[in-house]
């Protein structure tokens, strides 16, 4: 019923200027905490996810309801373990997603596959209206997740390299060459702000429940969290 009355006030909201949008947004974080920005990773179906994200005009890159959106963003973040989240993953459909990938998490892969994915540490940083061009056509295909598509996993192909330009949250603009791992993180990332998920593009006799095994282990009791609280 919740996620219901969100879309209906989403597609409502669709229809409106910018100006509408943020105070209709602090609308909601005023006098209905329970709606978005979410506490938790929105999933495939939910119309948000199939919407092309609106821009941020700069003016309101330091606004209240953007950087509120953005701390629930690194919150959710930490909770879900995700290395990158974009804001209509939370219910919100602006162009802005943060992408992050630790020490912590570049360990939890063995050193092979490090190398074969490129895969480097990544500091926490948000990026808001970005514009990617590829710089390196080769296409890599490995396992990906997404935290809206929760249990399951999927060869994606992925442009080896991509060129960032984007703001940050201090209204800075700036430029990311990656190639690799981070290349991957960004295009799934811009991919949601455009309303595409990576069963999209996926190799689709790949698509497999990340827990299958256990399901059989258990006699089919397995449990999927879609809070990480
Ligand atoms: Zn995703």
């Amino acid at each position: 019923m919740v996620s219901l009355l969100s879309n209906i006030s989403f597609i409502q909201a669709r229809r409106l200027s910018y100006k509408s949008i943020i105070s209709w947004y602090a609308g909601l974080v005023k006098s209905k905490p329970h709606e978005a920005p979410f506490n938790h990773i929105i999933q495939i179906g939910d119309p948000t996810l199939r919407t092309t994200s609106q821009e941020i005009p700069r003016h309101l890159i330091k606004s209240d309801e953007v950087k509120f959106l953005i701390k629930r963003m690194e919150k959710v973040m930490q909770k879900y373990n995700c290395v990158g989240l974009a804001a209509p993953q939370l219910g919100i459909p602006f162009r802005l997603f943060l992408i992050q990938f630790s020490e912590k998490q570049l360990n939890y892969y063995k050193p092979q596959e490090r190398e074969v994915k490129e895969m480097q540490v990544v500091p926490l940083k948000v990026i808001i209206n970005p514009r990617v061009e590829v710089t390196d056509y080769t296409k890599l295909t490995f396992v990906e997740s997404c935290e809206s598509v929760r249990g399951f996993h999927a060869e994606v192909p992925r442009y080896r390299g991509i060129k960032l330009t984007a703001l940050d949250d201090k209204e800075s603009a700036f430029e990311m060459n990656v190639v690799g791992w981070p290349a991957r993180i960004i295009q799934h990332e811009v991919d949601h702000l455009n309303g595409k998920m990576y069963t999209d593009v996926m190799r689709r006799t790949t698509f497999a429940c990340s827990c299958w095994q256990v399901v059989n282990e258990r006699g089919g009791k397995v449990e999927l969290p879609y809070g990480a609280d």
